[in-house]
């Protein structure tokens, strides 16, 4: 188990005129790596300059002379370069697609055309608000089309947007605004998940009250729902009121390369989330080129990755990749399992989706319902799947190669982080025979090493700390006003190096296997095993859905295994099957690998991106529920209460 050896190239048939392969693959990442200047000089040219960047690349990663810019004497508007510039040829093509939450309510496509309109329309009433060029507008909205125009209005004069996902709090919301001092907060009344109102105006309405909140001088409402809310007299504004009067034109601002675009927020998976913030010029490069590269892009795709516009996927790979390569886009309101398992495959079917980009927890979760649900839809039009997110157990890997792509799609396992802007490994379809459960192989321009706790790099075949030589166009530039924390946190474990806190094998091949985040690593008597192997152990298992692995002190060992099992549907747990299980990881992986303690786990506890969050596992596990630490950005906290309660106590 602890390789899984069979590969999976493209199918006969897969390639299409800009595929990318194998031997082409091979020179360009020799080009990309031997000058790198040169290379995304060209690469650069994909986008629309005002003034085309002469100096391509200045960067210094030891934290003394700290430095990371790109094409910085380069002019440019993103929003020209995902909107206006596809008007001469692409005005009457979708832009986006929106898929409502409701299956029975009517979807919505939208025209590069008329998403010119919108984004200008709604530029133009931010600018009437007095937002400019550098102000913050944070943005908390669902799932919609207007989601899409409001980042794009931001880009459009210079204003820098923060998206918050639609399922924060209040309490999370306001910790953003007040990091990045909002000055303009656009919202829709109410958001709609699996048939259930999200009130985001009234958690907007308890944001701004709380404490030290005091940036925000409007409110721009969006009409969603039609349900009932306050509006605040001065500061609050109906977006198809602000909108009505204004012109369906609006001069974009003159933006440098190094200017900043938004400030995102990470999951908050290992601790406080950080204000993540990217460029212009180099962020919309990189998206738009990895977009294209790793989704062999073509022209009548159309494209659905399901993560949310709050995440960073939603921001590269759905909004300013797909738009600044004129492709079409779905924009999903929904969740996967509303109203029944089969939402995702019928969605699929009804908007003849090519390209599909997804996350393995949804995987997963769906994995537990079998096969029938996805045996109701075709599925036909599909020609290429992809994944995001945690790293995917080859059991579902499998899955969703053999069930959802019926043995026809490639699968694009993509690794990267809100950091690096755009997707850092990945097996390119038509390059790489991919294996199961692996990143594979470096992006174009990107040089991943592995260096032991010493600092030592490692050569050929090993596992270690993944860390990043030299610089791409899409890393980003600082954690938003605090640039030591910046340098501190990926600069300094490994001086001269970009610190990614991921775990990281090289199989004998070469290729990549991310294991886990480094924090996680589970040290058994000086074996050090990855979260991911013994998780993939476990659901190999017929009767596991889903399980999550941490270590905990242990007197002998050092660290014991202590892990979390949740079970398919219909299963029950028992003694019996808790020692199958046990003696199941041991056989998989070997001795040194036995749990000490398996838990069954009704749920897990997770992130808002659905990431399984092991740092509160682990507390769990140590026995110290009260060190819990920062949970506001976990999605379900009662099902700590209940892990809490069963838990082994030594
Ligand atoms: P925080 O940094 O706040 O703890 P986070 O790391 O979960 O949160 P993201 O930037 O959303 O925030 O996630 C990036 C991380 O997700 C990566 O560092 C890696 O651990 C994991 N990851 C993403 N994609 C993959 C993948 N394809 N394979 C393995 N791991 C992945
Ligand atoms: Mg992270």
């Amino acid at each position: 188990m602890t390789e899984v050896l069979d590969r999976y190239p493209a199918p006969a048939g897969f390639a299409g005129p800009n595929t990318i392969t194998e031997a082409e693959y091979n020179r360009l990442y020799k080009e990309s790596i031997d000058d790198p200047d040169a290379f995304w000089g060209k690469v650069a040219k994909r986008l629309q300059w005002y003034k085309e960047p002469t100096k391509i690349r200045d960067v210094d990663l030891n934290p003394d002379n700290f430095k990371i810019k790109w094409y910085e004497d380069g002019e440019l508007n993103v929003s020209v370069n995902c909107v206006d510039r596809h008007l001469e040829k692409r005005a009457d093509k979708t832009a986006i697609i929106w898929e409502p939450d409701d299956p029975n309510a009517p979807a919505q496509r939208v025209t590069y055309g008329e998403l010119y309109t919108r984004v200008c329309k709604l530029a133009n009433a931010l600018r009437k608000l007095g937002v400019g060029k550098g102000d913050r507008v944070t943005v908390y909205l669902p799932m919609v089309v207007d989601a899409a125009v409001a980042l794009l209005a931001c880009a459009r004069i210079g204003a820098i947007h923060n998206v918050v996902f639609g399922g924060f709090s209040p309490t999370s919301l306001a910790d953003r605004v007040r990091d990045c001092d909002a000055k303009v907060v656009i919202t829709a009344d109410e958001g709609l998940r699996s048939g259930r109102r999200v009130a985001l105006k009234a958690n907007v309405d308890a944001a701004l009250q709380l404490p030290d909140v005091t940036s925000v001088e409007a409110v721009v409402v969006l009409r969603h729902t039609g349900g009932d809310i306050e509006m605040q007299a001065g500061r609050d504004h109906w977006w198809h009121e602000v909108t009505a009067n204004e012109p369906g034109e609006c001069e974009p601002e003159r933006m440098n390369a190094e200017d900043p675009l938004f400030i995102l927020y990470t999951s908050g998976s290992t601790g406080k989330p950080k204000g993540v913030l990217h460029t212009s010029g180099g962020y919309l490069t990189y998206a738009s080129y990895t977009h294209e590269c790793v989704f062999d892009l073509r022209e009548e795709d159309v494209y659905w990755c399901t993560a949310d516009i709050g995440w960073v996927t939603g921001h590269s790979y759905i909004v300013y990749g797909p738009l600044a390569n004129g492709a079409t886009t779905v924009i999903f309101e929904g969740v996967p399992s509303y109203p029944d398992s089969s939402r995702f495959w019928t969605t699929i079917d009804k908007h003849q989706v090519s390209i599909f980009y997804t996350a393995p927890t949804a995987i997963r979760a769906l994995m537990r319902d079998g096969e029938e649900p996805v045996k109701k839809a075709s599925r036909k039009s599909l020609r290429l799947l992809g994944t995001v997110g945690e790293p995917i157990n080859p059991e579902a890997w499998r899955w969703y190669y053999d069930v959802v792509g019926d043995g026809r799609c490639p699968i694009v396992d993509t690794w990267w982080q809100t950091e690096t802007g755009g997707c850092l490994m990945v097996p390119l379809p038509g390059a790489t025979a991919a294996k199961p459960g692996a990143a594979m192989k470096p992006f174009f321009g990107v040089e991943p090493a592995l260096v032991d706790a010493n600092g030592e790099f490692i050569q050929g075949a090993g596992e270690g700390n993944l860390v990043l030589l030299g610089s791409w166009p899409g890393q980003m530039r600082t954690v938003y006003g605090d640039h030591q924390r910046f340098i501190d946190t990926y600069f300094k474990a490994y001086p001269g190096m970009y610190f990614t806190g991921d775990g990281c094998r090289r199989d004998a091949d070469g290729d990549y296997w991310i294991t886990g985040r480094v924090d996680d690593v589970i040290n058994v008597s000086g074996h050090r095993i990855g979260t991911a192997e013994l998780e993939s152990a476990l659901v190999l298992h017929a009767k596991v859905a889903e399980a999550a692995a941490v270590g905990f002190n242990h007197d002998v060992k050092g660290q014991g295994i202590y892990v979390y099992v949740t079970l398919k549907a219909g299963e029950v747990p028992s003694e019996e099957l808790r020692k199958e299980l046990v003696a199941h990881v041991r056989q998989n992986i070997g001795p040194i690998a036995t749990p000490d303690y398996l838990q069954w786990a009704p749920a897990l506890p997770k992130t808002r991106s659905g990431k399984i969050m092991r740092r509160i596992l682990r507390k769990i596990a140590e026995n110290a529920p009260e060190q819990l630490g920062d949970i506001s950005t976990l999605a379900d906290p009662s099902v700590v209460e209940s892990l809490v309660q069963e838990r082994f106590i030594r």
